[in-house]
């Protein structure tokens, strides 16, 4: 899809281009999940580091091990890229099913990403110090992500497990 974020386009099946089910490129549909946020009654999120804010998550695939980076707020976020404002930390924290405690989960995602013509009057036009954008960049700088799972064993939702904004 057009407008599919670039570190999305090989895994978010997508009827939409900015929502749906993460599949690796094996197939598989089950991921061990690994982040780094604040825990906040079975959710997560912004971990504050200093005067930044790290939310940082990756999926790791059960088929053919390799790991998927979905979201960090240094590199995709609209406050955190563009207002510099996210810094990358180790995605340390395993998220385990509260009701089985597996570690296997699907997981849906669903973004909104920043308006083109508006990007390209305030970022594009109007780069931060030290940076430059095209316009096609717009599809990396998001606004909002939520990322819901649901456990592999038992199958438990855990809806908006991340429901940040990020602009
Ligand atoms: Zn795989
Ligand atoms: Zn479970």
């Amino acid at each position: 899809m057009k407008n599919t974020p670039t570190h999305l386009k090989e895994i978010l099946k997508t009827i939409d281009g900015t929502s749906g089910q993460i599949i690796c490129t094996c197939g598989a549909r089950d991921f061990g999940v690994r982040y780094c946020g604040e825990p906040r009654g079975g959710m997560v999120g912004f971990k504050k580091c200093g005067s930044k804010y790290a939310l940082v998550v990756n999926a790791f695939c059960n088929g053919c091990g390799k790991s998927w980076e979905l979201f960090d707020n240094a590199k995709h976020s609209y406050n955190g890229l563009i207002c510099g404002e996210g810094i990358t930390a180790p995605a340390d924290m395993t998220r385990l099913c509260p009701e089985c405690g597996g570690s296997l989960f699907e997981i849906e995602m669903s973004v909104d990403i920043e308006d083109e013509q508006q990007f390209i009057e305030e970022v594009v036009e109007m780069p931060p110090s030290g940076m430059s954008f095209v316009p096609e960049d717009h599809i990396d700088v998001w606004d909002w992500v939520v990322i819901d799972l649901k456990c592999s064993g038992c199958g438990k939702t855990i809806e908006s497990w991340v429901n940040a904004e990020l602009s």
